[in-house]
């Protein structure tokens, strides 16, 4: 019998699907036996190792994403460890000829991926790397002359401009070839991703992580959701959002899945369909445009874009911070979000703008405070799209929202959450209150907070700032560096 060709590793990464992967169906196009590896390391992700919800859907991940390779003949290895010496050294184990993987943009995975590519080439193993999980690669776009953009529409219309280089997704493959012998593999359980605290109830009971999970949310989304979602996308009662960003952080559909699936929920497919679908692919344009911003301007992860900002006067407040992490500010429509964020690993867009400007703004606490809470809580927690939105509410980022535009929370409320809704579900305590009171209960008297069962300071805490008075405070500490500010 001739001897089988030398495998190749597919390193599964931030593509946790057998859909549309190129890395996959680039191995199975060799004609060699395909050997699936996941690496997990705290080590690699630099200062943004995994926070706990998302270690928590990586675990469900993994073991959907080794069903879906077994159905079709092969099986995930999973090795712990730096990817810097476990690919190599796995590769070598296997006698492989070739790595391949898709892209992934955080500053510290690609300096892993240089590392790895650099180890193997000395090797004598070939390195491929392939195009990752956006719409189009960051360097595919630019100004006219030649520049990152810094500003969202026109970077819009840029991306718009090229709707046949967004490559068409690929449907998963029926087998994949196996080597004869299978490497070992570390067990999903040894690596420890599920928190021990019962905290992951509230996630099981919101999520269903994986490939499967994923189509499920797009078929929802483009059967009964995406007809008003450009309405509905800004009410957190309804449902009127894809809650597609877990699974597009993992990979467990690609941007470019997303993109088609909502091209053919009717109307033109060159145009596109409804106004939803529109809207929809505007903000996969976003998660575009965060990555874009992240690659071209890397130390965005921790440092303002905006230099000036690095001189705002923020303020130290452990207890305002614990307030606002445990949803016990007394403004009802940012515990509801923080109290959704912690049960749920997810928050409704618009309450995310509504808390982390509270945060930002009505307290003074730095913006990086907030991004390493969310870091640590969300589900979809990811680098780019949570440095953009972090970093556009404190007013220091590309195209961000001006520092002095504050947010009212009890008007923003009453506009989103006009009957309630929202909060009563997740500040459950006010949930007696008429509406014209839910948003401000402070405002309530003692006769109605009785009819409504609530003692302030008892059953539900008082506003720990008044927003008038947290308005100036914010001016006056941002205008310590507006004569400094480079005019966008
Ligand atoms: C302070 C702050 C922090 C955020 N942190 C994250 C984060 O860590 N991870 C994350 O995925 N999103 C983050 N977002 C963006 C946004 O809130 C979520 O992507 C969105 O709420 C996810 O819900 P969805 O999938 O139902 O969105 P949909 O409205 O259905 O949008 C579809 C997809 O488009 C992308 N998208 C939507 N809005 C944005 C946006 N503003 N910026 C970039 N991409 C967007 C997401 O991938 C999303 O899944 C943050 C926003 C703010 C204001």
């Amino acid at each position: 019998m001739p001897p089988s060709p030398a495998p190749t590793l597919v390193w599964f990464r931030a593509d946790l699907r057998v859909a549309d992967n190129p890395a996959l169906i680039a191995a199975i196009a060799r004609g060699a036996p395909v050997v699936p590896v996941f690496v997990w390391s705290a080590t690699d992700e630099g200062v943004w190792p995994h926070g706990a919800a998302t270690r928590w859907w990586l675990h469900h991940s993994l073991e959907r994403l080794d069903a879906a390779l077994q159905a079709r003949g092969a099986r995930l290895i999973i090795r712990a460890g730096s990817a810097a010496e476990i690919i190599p050294a796995l590769a070598a184990e296997c006698r492989a000829s070739a790595v391949v993987w898709t892209r992934r943009y955080e500053p510290a995975a690609e300096a892993t991926s240089r590392s790895v590519a650099a180890t193997l080439r000395r090797n004598g193993i070939e390195a491929h790397e392939l195009r990752g999980n956006l719409l189009l690669e960051p360097e595919e776009i630019s100004t006219k002359d030649g520049r990152p953009f810094q500003v969202f529409t026109p970077f819009w219309t840029a991306l718009q401009r090229r709707p046949g280089s967004i490559a068409l997704a690929i449907r998963a493959p029926r087998s994949i070839p196996a080597p004869t012998r299978w490497a070992g593999s570390d067990s999903l359980e040894s690596l420890s991703l599920r928190p021990t605290l019962k905290w992951a109830q509230g996630l099981r009971a919101s999520w269903v992580p994986g490939e499967a999970g994923a189509r499920a949310a797009m078929k929802a989304f483009a059967n009964h959701i995406v007809g008003r979602y450009s309405t509905g996308r800004d009410v957190p009662s309804d449902e009127g959002t894809s809650r597609l960003s877990p699974y597009l952080h993992f990979g467990e559909i690609s941007a470019r899945q997303a993109w088609y699936a909502s091209l053919a929920t009717g109307g033109s497919r060159v145009t596109g369909s409804s106004t939803g679908a529109a809207a929809f692919r505007r903000q996969l344009a976003w998660r575009d445009f965060a990555h874009h911003l992240l690659v071209h301007f890397p130390k965005t992860d921790s440092h303002p874009l905006r230099e000036q900002f690095s001189a705002f006067p923020w303020r130290r407040d452990a207890r305002a911070l614990t307030a606002w992490q445990r949803g016990e500010t007394g403004f009802p429509i940012v515990d509801a979000g923080m109290r959704e964020l912690w049960h749920t690993g997810w928050m409704h867009n618009r309450v995310r703008m509504i808390a982390a400007s509270f945060l930002v703004k009505h307290l003074l606490i730095r913006w990086q405070e907030g991004a390493r809470w969310f870091w640590d809580t969300l589900v979809d927690a990811d680098l780019a799209n949570n440095t953009l939105g972090w970093q556009w509410t404190a007013g220091c980022g590309a195209d961000a929202a001006p520092y002095f535009r504050v947010f009212n929370p009890t008007l923003q409320a009453q506009r989103f959450d006009a009957r309630g809704a929202y909060v009563r579900r997740w500040v459950p305590e006010l949930a007696q209150l008429p509406d014209a009171l839910i948003h401000q209960p402070w405002t309530a008297t003692p006769i109605e907070l009785a009819a409504a069962g609530i003692e302030l300071g008892v059953h539900y805490p008082r506003p720990i700032v008044d927003h008038a008075a947290a308005r100036s405070r914010a001016l006056a500490a941002y205008e310590v560096i507006r004569r400094t500010a480079v005019p966008s």
